[in-house]
C-alpha cells in the first residue's frame, strides 16, 4: 500500500499500470512501422438508398493486420493514435489509400463515392487542409467523390474551429458527415452553423429501434429534423430486414449496416457491388 492511506493519497505504480504503458509504447511502436509497413487497409461498407435500394457509395474502414498476422479493431489502435500523435500520420495514410482506390474505381467506371472517417486531432491540425490538397494533387483524385465523416463531439469540441474547416472543406468541394449523431452533447441551434451535408444516426439507436420506443422516437426526430434542414439521413448498424423496413418507414433516406453488407476488401466489395442488384430483390 502507498506511504499515505488517506483519500488523497498519491496511488502508488502498480505492476499493472506498468504493464499498460508497456502495453501502449509497444502497440505506439508498432503502429508507426505498420503506418510505413503496408500493414494498414481499407475495408470497404457498402449503403443504399431507401425505397430504390440502390448502391450509395461506401464507407472505408481502416483494418490493422500486423506481421504477425493479427488483427487489430480501430477501436483498439484508433484511440492510441490519437493519444501519441500518431493519428495525423494516420489519417493522411487512409485518406491517401482512399484516394487510390477512388482513381482506380473511377478508371473502370462508376463514380467513385467514399466515406471517409476523420478524427478530432485531425481537425485541429494545423496542416489538415493542406495535407487533403497534397494527397489529391498527388493522386488525380477529385473532391467531390469523398465525404468527410466527422463526429458530433468532435465538432461540439471547439465549434468554432469546426465550423471553419468544415467550411474549408466544402469550398474545396468534399461533402461531410457528422457521425455518430445523437451520442453528443451538441445543442440543435449549432446544427445550422454546420455546412453539412448528412447526418449519421448512432447504431445504439439503429439496434433497439425495433424494440425500444424512445430510440423509435429519437430516430423519428433526427428524420425529421434532416428533413427539415436538407440533409440525407443515414441509419448506420442496421442488422435485420425488421430494422431496415423500420427506419425506411421512419424517413431515414440510406441505410448501411451488416445486413446489407460487411465492411469488405476490396475485391469482395466489387463482387458485393456486382451481385446487389439481384441480392437486393431477394432480402429487401
Ligand atoms: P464509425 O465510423 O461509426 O463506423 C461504424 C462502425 O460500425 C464500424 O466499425 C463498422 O464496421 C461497424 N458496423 C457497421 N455495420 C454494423 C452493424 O450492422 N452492426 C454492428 N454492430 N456494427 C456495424 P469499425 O470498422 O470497427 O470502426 C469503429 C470506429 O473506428 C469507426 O466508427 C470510426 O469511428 C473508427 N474508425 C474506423 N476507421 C477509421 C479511420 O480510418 N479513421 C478514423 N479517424 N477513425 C476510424
Ligand atoms: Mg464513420
Ligand atoms: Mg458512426
Ligand atoms: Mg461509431
Amino acid at each position: 500500500a502507498g506511504k499515505n492511506a488517506g483519500k488523497n493519497a498519491v496511488r502508488e505504480f502498480t505492476p499493472e499500470m506498468q504493464d499498460c504503458v508497456n502495453l501502449r509504447h509497444r502497440v505506439q511502436t508498432k503502429l508507426r512501422d505498420a503506418l510505413s509497413g503496408g500493414e494498414i487497409d481499407l475495408y470497404f461498407q457498402p449503403k443504399i438508398t431507401s425505397g430504390s435500394y440502390e448502391l450509395a457509395g461506401c464507407e472505408a474502414l481502416a483494418r490493422w493486420r500486423t506481421d504477425e498476422g493479427k488483427f487489430i479493431p480501430p477501436n483498439e489502435f484508433i484511440p492510441i493514435a490519437e493519444q501519441t500523435g500518431l493519428i495525423t500520420a494516420l489519417g493522411d495514410l487512409v485518406f491517401e489509400l482512399a484516394a487510390e482506390q477512388a482513381c482506380r474505381w473511377d478508371s473502370i467506371h462508376a463514380m467513385p463515392d467514399i466515406a471517409v472517417n476523420v478524427s478530432p486531432h485531425q481537425l485541429r491540425h494545423p496542416r489538415f487542409i493542406a495535407n487533403l490538397e497534397s494527397i489529391l494533387e498527388r493522386t488525380g483524385a477529385r473532391p467531390e467523390w469523398f465525404e468527410l465523416e466527422i463526429t458530433e463531439n468532435a465538432m461540439m469540441d471547439d465549434v468554432e474551429l469546426a465550423v471553419q474547416v468544415i467550411d474549408q472543406l466544402v469550398a474545396m468541394g468534399f461533402r461531410v458527415a457528422i457521425d455518430d449523431f445523437g451520442t453528443g452533447y451538441s445543442s440543435l441551434s449549432y446544427l445550422k452553423n454546420f455546412n453539412i451535408h448528412t447526418l449519421k444516426i448512432d447504431l445504439s439507436f439503429t439496434c433497439d429501434v425495433t424494440t425500444d420506443r424512445q430510440s423509435e422516437a429519437i430516430v423519428r426526430s433526427i428524420t425529421s429534423l434532416g428533413k427539415g434542414l436538407d440533409l440525407r439521413v443515414v441509419a448506420e448498424g442496421v442488422e435485420t430486414l425488421e430494422q431496415a423496413k423500420l427506419l425506411e418507414s421512419l424517413g431515414c433516406t440510406t441505410m448501411q449496416g451488416y445486413y446489407i453488407g460487411r465492411p469488405m476488401p476490396e475485391s469482395d466489395y466489387l463482387e458485393w457491388v456486382a451481385n446487389w442488384d439481384a441480392r437486393k430483390d431477394q432480402i429487401l
